[in-house]
């Protein structure tokens, strides 16, 4: 359906859980989070119910995400749940930490392609920002998407001045032979990141250190990346400025957390309870419509508005 402001809301991003298995130290604090009542986190029938009536209303594409969406139980039942009620295209964001055990299943469930966050290429350095996760494993979990066809692979990089950024061109270097995409996302100020606020670079610096990079025609409109390809590059980079609103005017999307909150903008406090009016047997389809119809023309990110709720509840 169309919101207020002519844009056809088409694009459901779903945490399924705020737990995680790494804690990286932009996103989570050390100690992990406070544990959640089990009866207020959403089911997996929940969820298909919910999906149901965004499928109704023109919801073709959901992301599933987190907190670490693979640590979730019944992640396969909701997927080919999803599947069953003609979702077109199901997709997730993940550290890929489990994705070689998983990946087999995950496409037999029908999940069509996967984004990889990867901070690090190097081993010590990716220990220690995700406080302990083990890069092989993320390695092993790339193949085994390539494996089994879960592809193309768009793996998403936090850029962090003084931590990462001397492998830039590592990473773009890893678009030359292969048909992935390698996306560099600013740091947002948020949540834990608001200690590391001093670590932010510019996507614009990046690209300043890799001159050979050529823009490439828009992908996708709604998408929030702007493409560059190497010379005879298989693959692409992308890079996403989330701090300026290049693309708030042809945003889809619309965000629902494991709490059974609704959001209708990453950097919006306003958050509407599914769950509740669910559980009451209420019309929800009303209450989607209706928050459509309110969904904020733009975020006020550069006026100093914050969602002050963590990347791992909502959703990176
Ligand atoms: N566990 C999954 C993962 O690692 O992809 C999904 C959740 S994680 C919160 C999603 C993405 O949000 C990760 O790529 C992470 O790097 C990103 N993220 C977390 N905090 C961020 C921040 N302050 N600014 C930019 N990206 C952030």
């Amino acid at each position: 359906m169309k919101d207020n402001f002519g844009r056809d809301i088409n694009y459901l991003r779903i945490s399924i859980t705020d737990k995680c298995n790494l804690r990286c130290k932009y996103c989570m604090p050390e100690e992990g989070i406070s544990k959640v009542k089990h009866e207020d986190v959403m089911t997996i029938d929940e969820y298909l119910s919910v999906a149901k009536v965004f499928k109704n209303l023109g919801i073709s594409k959901i992301r599933i995400t987190g907190g670490e969406p693979l640590v979730k139980k019944g992640v396969i039942d909701l997927i080919s749940g999803f599947k069953k009620i003609g979702i077109e295209e199901i997709t997730m964001t993940t550290n890929g930490l489990l994705l070689s055990k998983m990946a087999k299943e995950l496409k037999e469930a029908g999940l069509s392609r996967v984004n990889i966050s990867l901070d690090s290429l190097e081993e010590e350095k990716y220990r220690d920002i995700t406080r302990g996760g083990n890069l092989h494993d993320v390695l092993e979990g790339i193949e085994a998407c390539k494996k089994y066809g879960i592809t193309p692979i768009k793996i998403n990089s936090v850029a962090m001045k003084d931590v990462n950024i001397n492998e830039f061109r590592d990473f773009v270097n890893l678009t030359r032979d292969e048909d992935v995409s390698v996306r560099f996302i600013e740091l947002m100020p948020i949540g834990e990141a608001i200690k590391y606020k001093d670590k932010f670079v510019s996507n614009d610096e990046l690209l300043s250190l890799y001159p050979e990079l050529k823009p490439m025609e828009a992908l996708d409109k709604s998408s929030p990346a702007k493409y560059y390809k190497l010379p005879n590059g298989k693959g692409n980079v992308g890079f996403i400025n989330p701090m300026s609103c290049k693309f708030c005017g042809t945003c889809n999307r619309v965000r629902l957390t494991s709490k059974g909150q609704l959001l209708m903008c990453l950097h919006s406090n306003i958050h509407i309870d599914i769950l509740q009016s669910l559980r009451e047997g209420k019309d929800i389809e009303k209450l989607i419509i209706d928050a459509i119809y309110a969904k904020p023309e733009t975020h006020h990110l550069l006026e100093g508005e914050y969602n002050s709720t963590d990347m791992n509840e909502i959703g990176g």
